[in-house]
């Protein structure tokens, strides 16, 4: 049978049964996600933090390996920051196909929704015979705040 250790043979397996054959701490973190619901944006810290709030005896490296994991698995939508930082979010069907407006400096987060966007993706595949799976744009940028930031540090003091 499979060994703890062999993770590639769990992962094939647990793709087909979508989520069903999970440990109890990776259901534990699933939850998490579900009981916050779409929309939400994690970082593997915060969900440490939340587990440990709940009494959970688990390290932050575990937890990390555990969102890579239900990443790998189709079960989350992993976010790269532009800075190294990782987000995570519940994937689901209904809420895949949404755009993410990143700000480079304090990570703020925000969803919209592009039609045209996933047009020009979809047209990309088609022109070149790709099947399209998922269409995202991520987009870098300074929230508002950050901007009144940066544009008063420019100036300096008077
Ligand atoms: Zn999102
Ligand atoms: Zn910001």
């Amino acid at each position: 049978m499979v060994a703890p250790s062999s993770a590639g043979e769990g992962l094939r397996s647990s793709l087909h049964h979508r989520g069903q054959r999970l440990t109890p701490q990776r259901q534990r973190v699933l939850e998490l996600f579900q009981r916050t619901g779409e929309g939400t944006h994690l970082s593997a810290e915060q969900v440490h933090q939340r587990l440990l709030r709940d009494r959970a005896r688990v390290s932050l490296a575990t937890v990390y390996r555990t969102l890579r994991l239900l990443s790998s698995m189709g079960l989350l939508q992993e976010l790269e920051l532009p800075e190294g930082g990782r987000r995570f979010e519940l994937a689901s069907d209904a809420h895949r196909d949404h755009h993410h407006l990143l700000c480079i400096r304090c990570g703020r987060t925000e969803e919209f929704e592009s039609p045209s966007v996933l047009e020009a993706g979809q047209q990309a595949a088609d022109g070149r015979g790709f099947r399209l799976l998922e269409c995202v744009l991520n987009v870098r940028a300074l929230c508002p705040r950050c901007a009144a930031d940066e544009a008063l540090h420019l100036e300096g003091p008077e």
